[in-house]
């Protein structure tokens, strides 16, 4: 297995085209046909992650935070940036970074979050995103079956948890080849008349290209008609902070408790009234201020988040709890989520590449 094929892993779970612009993901440093002997995953990419791959013999370290994200302007000793990067080229370890694409996907930061807290029926929070397509195209009636079958092999056809998601209506199709066609059905210069059905399936805009070129290779025609359409219905499978429900109500008091529990939070940061019941929970891993509202819409009793302004926590008073658990507190359950997913990725492929989390993944933000 090569870094490239790690790449191919994460980008289907975590697309980079769902990160934001200004962000910067992907492969950081390194070569994309090294071979991956092990993998560490870390939160940060810092120059203690590097020694602790290079001790564990790991080849590739994952982290969730990008080493460059703000522009280098020198590598010098002064930036720890900086520093980590001599150190990952003079070792030769590669570094890979999903960062707000793995906020904004299924399964994601925040959903590893409500995860760890044990929320059920989880959900995103608010799905801005409108970045599926229709890709529509003319078939004849006995090559239908192939058509879709190389579009849903190729991510097509998928609607939360059904794939191979088509709609095919029968009608006529008309075509007129001229002198240089060589047309699969009836005679060029000849007004043919074929029965065909209309072939609609779904795909996200990252993966148009790939579907269209797999509908083209497996289509019967010389010259193949088929639209792409936007659709303006919210994406299923990316949207921003998650929203689900306790297993059994408890007072706001119970739920810090558990949140301090779960993460190791040392202090949190809250308001609301601690003895209000609360069960329904929205939260953002990470920064998540923006959210608020959403979090009130969605008639949640609690907003965990991180990085939250005073501001916040004055105009929620009344409407909504408010708890800021860190931001290293409430992302760190991501790591986990990226161990798991890869170790299961290489079983199912059949690949022995040991994967395990950094194991001194540490706050740079102390409590006094
Ligand atoms: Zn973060």
């Amino acid at each position: 297995m090569k870094v490239q094929d790690v790449h191919q892993i994460m980008s289907a779970w975590a697309p980079p085209a769902l990160a934001w612009d200004r962000d910067n993901v992907g492969l950081q440093v390194g070569d994309p046909r090294s071979r991956v002997k092990g993998i560490l995953v870390s939160l940060d990419p810092t120059e203690e992650s590097v020694h602790e791959a290079e001790r564990s013999g790991a080849s590739l370290i994952v982290t969730h935070h990008p080493l460059l994200f703000r522009p280098l302007r020198s590598v010098t000793p002064a930036s720890a940036a900086a520093r980590c990067l001599e150190l990952l080229v003079r070792t030769r370890i590669a570094l890979y970074s999903a960062h707000t694409n793995l906020d904004f996907t299924r399964e994601g930061t925040s959903f590893a979050l409500a995860s760890a807290l044990g929320l059920r029926n989880v959900e995103f929070l608010d799905r801005p995103y409108r970045l599926d397509r229709k890709i529509v195209t003319f078939v004849p009636a006995e090559s239908a079956d192939r058509v879709a079958g190389a579009m849903a092999d190729a991510g097509a056809g998928i609607i939360g948890n059904y794939d191979h998601c088509s709609f095919r209506a029968e009608g006529t199709g008309t075509f007129r080849g001229n002198a240089a066609s060589s047309p699969a059905l009836g005679r060029k210069g000849t007004l043919e008349k074929a029965r065909e059905v209309r072939l609609e399936m779904v795909a996200p805009e990252w993966n148009v290209e790939h579907v269209v070129q797999a509908m083209q290779r497996s289509h019967p025609y010389e010259e193949v008609a088929f639209d792409v359409l936007p659709l303006e219905n919210p994406s299923r499978n990316c949207g921003m902070g998650a929203v689900g429900t306790l297993p059994r109500p408890m007072p706001l008091s119970g739920f810090l408790a558990l949140v301090r529990r779960t993460l190791g939070t040392k202090a949190l940061r809250w308001c609301g009234s601690p003895r209000a019941t609360v069960s329904r929970i929205a939260l953002c891993a990470g920064a998540g201020g923006d959210l608020v509202e959403s979090a009130i819409r969605a008639g949640a009793d609690v907003f965990l988040s991180a990085d939250l302004k005073y501001h916040a926590f004055r105009e929620a008073e009344r409407t909504i709890a408010l708890i800021d658990a860190g931001h290293f507190e409430t992302e760190l359950p991501v790591v986990g989520a990226i161990v798991s997913r890869l170790r299961t990725e290489f079983r199912r492929r059949g690949e022995r590449i040991p994967v395990r989390a950094a194991r001194r993944a540490e706050n740079p933000v102390r409590i006094l």
